[in-house]
């Protein structure tokens, strides 16, 4: 059993700007100084003395980190510190990028996605984190800045292992951009969990279909997954299982089986290795469906 203690004692630092975050976090030692955004994550690792950093500085003031921009190539950037309720409320996010929404729609009550991040939600770099999958299957860029200037990353590359990024202690998630959706596209992602709200995933299921002009055939698929693994993953080898391939249920299995391949679930007292699996089974099947009967539909709408 973990206790939550009192807050263990820090210096607490509000900076103002993105500048000002990177030069405080350039020293680079790792518990010297923890990141706080939100804090939904980060407040209760420190009362479980998970981290006891020197030097807590606060994201919240840094306005230029807030924020959903469309993009002029059709993309979309979001700032890390947008909270997932501004996430709901962007309509280029409701109308564009309907996995992103319903996903964020999925996490916590009001009073959490008030104040949780979409930045805190993937650099936690927790398995069992909603939007990073959901995030995965829209192809996301992640942009890292630091004192020595900012890198550009695929999403899928920033999990190296459980609990880590592949960020420097230098560096933190700034921006995450999206591409412009491609025609005759969708997703779905599905989430498994025990009680209706305010519990953690037990598998978490991402998929996005991108079918050919014939309204039909599938040219892309992307699949990601929330507790598959011990890190969020991309599984690749089954999204090529179904890319060129006309939809149907006999693929669909085959797709469901590649997937349950790759994955790698753990048991924990919320669910063994084993149900994990059929639930990425059964999951894998029913989001595609969903997503490529959601595209298919698109066909003489465009
Ligand atoms: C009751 C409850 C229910 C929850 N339900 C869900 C759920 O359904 N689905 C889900 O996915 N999560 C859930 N969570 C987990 C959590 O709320 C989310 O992961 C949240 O999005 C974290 O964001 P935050 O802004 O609060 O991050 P914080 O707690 O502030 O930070 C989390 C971690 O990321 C680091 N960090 C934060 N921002 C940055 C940055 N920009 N760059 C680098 N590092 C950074 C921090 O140092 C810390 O290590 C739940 C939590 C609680 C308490």
């Amino acid at each position: 059993m973990t206790y939550l203690r009192r807050l263990p004692k820090f210096e607490y630092v509000g900076p103002r700007t993105l500048t000002e975050v990177c030069s405080l976090i350039s020293g680079g030692a790792p518990d010297d100084a923890m990141l706080l955004a939100g804090g939904t994550d980060a407040i209760l690792q420190m009362r479980r003395r998970e981290r006891v950093p020197r030097r807590v500085i606060g994201l919240k003031g840094v306005a230029e980190l807030d924020f959903v921009r469309e993009q002029a190539d059709g993309g979309l950037s979001i700032g890390a510190m947008t909270t997932l309720h501004s996430l709901l409320s962007a309509p280029a996010i409701r109308q564009r990028y309907a996995i992103l929404h319903e996903t964020a729609a999925q996490i916590g009550g009001p009073e959490l996605r008030n104040i949780a991040t979409i930045g805190g939600n993937i650099a936690g770099a927790l398995p069992c984190a909603d939007l990073p999958p959901a995030l995965m299957t829209l192809d996301a860029q992640i942009k890292l800045s630091s004192h020595r200037g900012e890198r550009w990353m695929p999403l899928r590359d920033f999990f190296p292992e459980f609990g880590r990024t592949v960020a420097q202690d230098d560096e933190l998630l700034s921006e995450i951009k999206l591409p412009r959706p491609a025609p005759y596209s969708a997703g779905t992602y599905l989430k498994f969990h025990d009680r209706q709200s305010m519990d953690m995933t037990v598998v978490g299921v991402g998929a996005f279909v991108v079918l050919d002009d014939d309204g039909r055939t599938v040219r892309e698929l992307r699949l990601a997954y929330a507790n598959g693994a011990p890190t969020v993953f991309r599984a690749m080898k089954a999204e090529a299982v179904l890319c060129g391939q006309l939809f149907g249920e006999k693929v669909l299995d085959a797709v469901a089986e590649a997937a349950c391949s790759e994955s790698s679930p753990r048991t924990s007292w919320r669910a063994n290795a084993g149900y994990r699996l059929s639930l990425i089974r059964a999951l894998t099947k029913r989001a595609i469906r969903r997503s490529w009967q959601s595209a298919s539909s698109q066909k003489g709408t465009k």
